[in-house]
């Protein structure tokens, strides 16, 4: 199998070829750049540049707007004679579909043009249409035809450009022959590529983005993978989860996608597209970003080679300066495809159970029974009875104490080995005590226990601290012990490449043990734990590795309050901004749905309707329907074969005008505006995936 990245375990940039935006150098290695998209008409022109300048000065080194038309892309040169006249010189790309037209008008305007390869000639009819490889190869010949003129114009005007593949909009063709897959992804975006190779073009960023991250990060790795193989070099890639949503999820999500991927060094240009001013989006993106800065100076991580059977086959490259060294190496994963590790079940943790999540009340100095409502659960003492919610927590760590209270059925503790024997006469306990409470031993203490429990022992491991033999030999232990959960966590500082390295020391030994990632932030915002919490869990649970997450964190080194976005969020209790990152995480890496999923546009001088405020509606009357994905997309062009796998689409089609949607089929066309939402709810409730929202205390609500 050949890598996707330089090294599995040493940190490094990817070295894509160089490309030149105006000014802005690209790729090589350049740093990472940080990019936007305007909201605004195209055609008024003032708001345009008012919102690009608002971007620029959060930190946008390019700025995206849509030209959805020949008139919308002349306007382009309006708007950046009028940025040129206010002293902003930023580079600027045209977002492109369906209009070759506009591109070629806006190529010899703006430093850059996007293109959707999905729709830049071929129309979506959702046809499924057998070809031939003699009519597959006429449909290249017919986009060689139409796409060339845009290469030469802007081979002749230095443009730059992106072939920006998008999950849900993949052509008719691609899907009939490769499916709604990330090779169909690739394949898409490579026959634009070719084209433009074979005219000496190589201005060319790319980019794979989905709405599903595990979709998004497997294209990514899989394009790189297909560029090296087939031209020994690779182009730059701009990085994007689509239609993140807004506030902490979507933050979540794009930080699980996009995060994933710099982890192993791959990103010359990330976007992250949140449903909220494009100016919000920057201080995400240079979060993520600023995790990187010199991490290659990480403490070593002893290399795969030396655990994993290599057979090393350099490839010949065309241009040493431009390529990877990638070697072939058997591991025993598949970092394009999704497989979960095989594990056995221990009590209920592994196997095929969704994970658990581990809510860390080491900091508490006393726990009571109103605590738990922060990882859900409510105690209502007049029936004498819990109330538990979709995102409950499934195990406590209670470090060294225990409780006074008996504790929820679905709920279990997780203390230290020492309190664990004492607890065995705590009289909240009694005959439960062995069903309930459980112990934590710390690395090398399990290789000497006094007393274990016959049902479920937690071994915690700093990988990178702990010796490497005492390591071997608590692996060699829990291979044959039935009760044992790992606790995995690392504190190199490229924690999650040494995290991966010893989940595939567990597969390659064959030990069937669950795992729980743990991550530490010691990061200062709530804005960069999350980035931190997801980027690190997520990378791991989207190569199947993880039967569990732990976060924790230091409250009292964090400043409680949320600094970018536009919602100004106090964290009012650690516990809950925890347990609901470690749901949020489980959601956008798809491991365990707690919640409804919104796959809503980050909006454009396309959206038909106000999309934030519509956003917030559809939600607060939709958010108790779990598992239920639903799109909200400003506009009819783009918005259907964008809205991805949504189950319920509600997608503007005209002015004041909404059209809903059941999967990729039109349910009602036009609905007025103001009684849309009622309509998708009816509409929901038509195909039996509406519930009556309850009360806090688990009643109907009236
Ligand atoms: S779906 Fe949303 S972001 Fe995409 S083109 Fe339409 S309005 Fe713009």
């Amino acid at each position: 199998m050949q890598l996707y990245c330089n090294s599995l375990t040493a940190y490094g940039r990817l070295k894509t070829r160089e490309v030149k935006i105006g000014s802005l150098l690209l790729g090589n290695l350049h740093p990472v750049r940080v990019q936007t998209m305007t909201t605004t008409d195209t055609m008024d022109t003032i708001a345009t540049v008012e919102q690009t300048i608002r971007c620029i000065e959060a930190g946008a080194e390019l700025v995206r707007i849509t030209a959805p038309s020949k008139k919308d892309a002349e306007n382009l040169l309006h708007i950046k004679n009028e940025l040129h006249k206010r002293g902003y010189t930023t580079p600027l790309v045209a977002d492109i579909h369906f209009t070759p037209n506009a591109a070629e008008i806006a190529a010899r305007i703006v430093e850059k043009v996007r293109v959707n390869p999905g729709n830049y000639v071929d129309k979506k009819k959702f046809e499924q249409i057998e070809y031939t490889d003699a009519e597959y190869a006429e449909e290249i010949d017919r986009i060689r035809d139409r796409f060339t003129p845009l290469v030469k114009i802007c081979k002749e005007y230095g443009t730059a450009m992106r072939i920006g593949t998008n999950h849900g909009s993949l052509s008719d063709r691609i899907m009939s022959r490769y499916g709604d897959t990330p090779m169909g992804m690739v394949e898409s975006a490579m026959e634009f590529l070719r084209i433009a190779r074979n005219e000496s073009y190589h201005n060319i960023v790319l980019s794979m983005k989905a709405s599903n991250t595990l979709v998004m990060v497997q294209a990514y790795r899989l394009l790189v993978n297909t560029m090296f193989e087939e031209f020994g070099e690779i182009y730059p890639l701009h990085l994007g989860v689509t239609e993140a949503g807004d506030g902490e999820d979507g933050r979540i999500k794009s930080a699980v996608g996009i995060g994933t991927l710099m982890e192993d060094g791959l990103g010359d240009t990330i976007r992250v597209s949140l449903t909220e001013d494009p100016e919000f989006e920057i201080p995400v993106c240079k979060d993520l970003v600023k995790r990187y800065e010199n991490r290659e100076h990480h403490s070593p991580i002893a290399d795969l080679l030396q655990k994993i059977k290599s057979t090393v086959n350099r490839q010949p490259s065309t241009d040493e300066s431009s390529s990877v060294s990638p070697q072939r190496l058997t591991l025993p994963y598949n970092p394009f495809e999704y497989k979960r590790r095989i594990t056995h079940e221990v009590n209920n943790i592994g196997g095929t159970l969704v994970p658990v999540v581990v809510a860390d009340f080491m900091q508490k100095e006393k726990i009571n029974a109103a605590d738990l409502k922060a990882i859900g659960y409510s105690y209502d003492a007049a029936t004498d009875k819990w109330n538990i919610g979709d995102s409950a927590a499934d195990y406590i760590y209670t470090a060294n104490k225990t409780l006074d209270f008996h504790l929820p059925g679905t709920l279990k503790i997780i203390c230290n080995a020492k309190t664990w024997i004492e607890a065995k006469n705590s009289p909240a306990f009694g005959e439960s005590w062995g069903e309930s409470v459980f112990p934590l031993f710390e690395g090398v203490d399990y290789l000497d226990i006094p007393e274990k429990s016959s049902r479920q022992n937690f071994i915690a491991i700093d990988v990178h601290a702990i010796d490497k033999e005492i390591k071997e030999r608590i692996f060699d232990q829990v291979a044959t012990d039935v009760t044992a959960v790992l606790c995995l966590y690392s504190s190199n500082k490229h924690s999650m490449a040494d995290v991966r390295r010893n989940m595939i020391e567990l597969v390659e030994r064959n030990i069937k043990a669950p795992v729980i990632i743990c991550v530490e932030s010691h990061c200062a915002s709530v804005d960069e734990q999350l980035i931190e919490f997801s980027a690190e869990a997520g990378a791991l649970l989207l190569d199947g590795f993880g039967d569990g997450i732990w976060l924790m964190n230091d409250p009292q080194k964090m400043s409680n309050t949320r600094v970018s976005g536009r919602n100004y969020i106090a964290v009012a209790n650690n516990h809950q901004f925890l347990n609901t990152t470690s749901f949020s995480v489980l959601q956008a890496t798809r491991t365990r749905i707690s919640k409804t999923e919104y796959i809503s546009c980050p909006s454009c001088g396309r959206t038909l309707f106000e999309l934030q405020e519509t956003t917030a509606k559809i939600r607060a009357v939709t958010n108790h329907l779990k598992g239920v994905k639903i799109a909200i997309m400003g506009c009819i062009v783009n918005g259907p074969g964008e809205m991805a796998d949504a189950d319920f689409g509600y997608v503007g089609s005209g002015v004041g005008k909404i059209t809903l949607y059941k999967g990729k089929e039109v349910i009602k066309r036009n609905v007025d505006s103001n009684v849309a939402v009622d309509e998708l709810i009816n509409l929901i409730k038509d195909y039996g995936a509406w519930i009556e929202p309850l009360s806090s205390k688990g009643e109907l609500m009236p």
